[in-house]
């Protein structure tokens, strides 16, 4: 390792980004990305840094801080819009790998299976992202842009994720299928958000991961869904044509044709999960 810096404060970190660092936030992506050889770059190590902690609540919604833990975020006493990024934080890993990574790795780290993605894009997330020439929001939509790509730029850091709150009644949740229950890689995994007004669903946000490069919405089920009732019926409102935004592959998980047939059974099955 060439260098090794722990600042404290973000204008510390956001000056040091000024020459090339790996960001090590839990390292729990960071070191398996490493194995079997030296970390020979500068390595910049953001847990210190006060600003990037916690969860706060303002009045138009929530900022949780890039290294909001998952066991942070489950100890948060947060409303049921977060029961689904809630539900993805008690399965990534074990509770070691919960208690060091952090929500933000797990976006900047953008594997295609991220367990955190599906949930924050139910929520219609934005991330903050800071440099020493300013700050910008964009939706997480737009900041993962490919199999381990994102938008983020040299010398950027991911200083917060946005949740945007909601004026009516609103439910989530997350479904993760693997080839067991615990500890384990996604084959596909599905999150929604409901908004629901006077017994039927005003809006819906769907979205599915580990079934194409990124985890996307699905904006022909959402539509199908908005107006529809809420209850047991709304398992009947779902089909395969409504898939279109995934491409999944074939590999040591599963076949892209299974993946597609078992994200139709674990959307309806999340959907209907919801309903009391
Ligand atoms: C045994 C094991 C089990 C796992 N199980 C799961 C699982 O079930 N589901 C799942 O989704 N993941 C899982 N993971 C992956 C990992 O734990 C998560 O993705 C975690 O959230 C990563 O966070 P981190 O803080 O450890 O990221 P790090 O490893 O510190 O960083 C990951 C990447 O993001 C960059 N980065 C981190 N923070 C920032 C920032 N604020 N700004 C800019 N760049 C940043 C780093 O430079 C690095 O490239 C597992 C990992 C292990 C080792």
């Amino acid at each position: 390792m060439a260098d090794y810096l722990r600042p404290t404060r973000l204008d510390e970190a956001l000056q040091a980004l000024s020459r090339p660092h790996a960001v090590l936030a839990g390292g729990t992506d960071f070191y398996p990305a490493r194995v079997g050889r030296a970390i020979d770059e500068d390595v910049l190590d953001i847990t210190a840094v006060a600003q990037l902690r916690g969860i706060s609540e303002c009045a138009d919604g929530w900022r949780l801080g890039a290294t909001t833990t998952w066991s942070e975020l489950l100890e948060a006493p947060l409303p049921p819009l977060f029961d689904g990024l809630r539900q993805a934080a008690r399965e990534v890993g074990g509770r070691q790998i919960q208690n060091a990574g952090t929500l933000a790795g797990n976006l900047c780290n953008a594997s295609p299976a991220a367990d955190g993605v599906p949930p924050l894009l139910a929520l219609d997330a934005e991330v903050e992202l800071a440099s020493p020439a300013g700050v910008r929001r964009l939706p997480l939509a737009a900041f993962i842009i490919g199999n381990r790509r994102t938008a983020l730029r040299a010398g950027e850091l991911m200083v917060a994720i946005h949740v945007r709150k909601r004026t009516r009644a609103t439910l989530s949740g997350f479904l993760k299928l693997g080839a067991r229950r615990y500890l384990v890689i996604s084959i596909a995994m599905a999150a929604a958000t409901l908004e629901i007004e006077r017994g039927r669903i005003a809006a819906a946000q769907v979205a599915v991961g580990a079934c194409s490069a990124v985890a996307h919405r699905l904006p022909l089920l959402e539509a199908a869904l908005a107006g529809a009732p809420f209850d047991q019926r709304l398992g009947n409102r779902i089909d395969s044509a409504q898939l279109a935004p995934l491409t999944p592959i074939d590999d040591v998980r599963g076949s892209a044709e299974y993946r597609l047939d078992a994200v139709v059974t674990l959307v309806r099955r999340l959907l209907v999960g919801l309903v009391p």
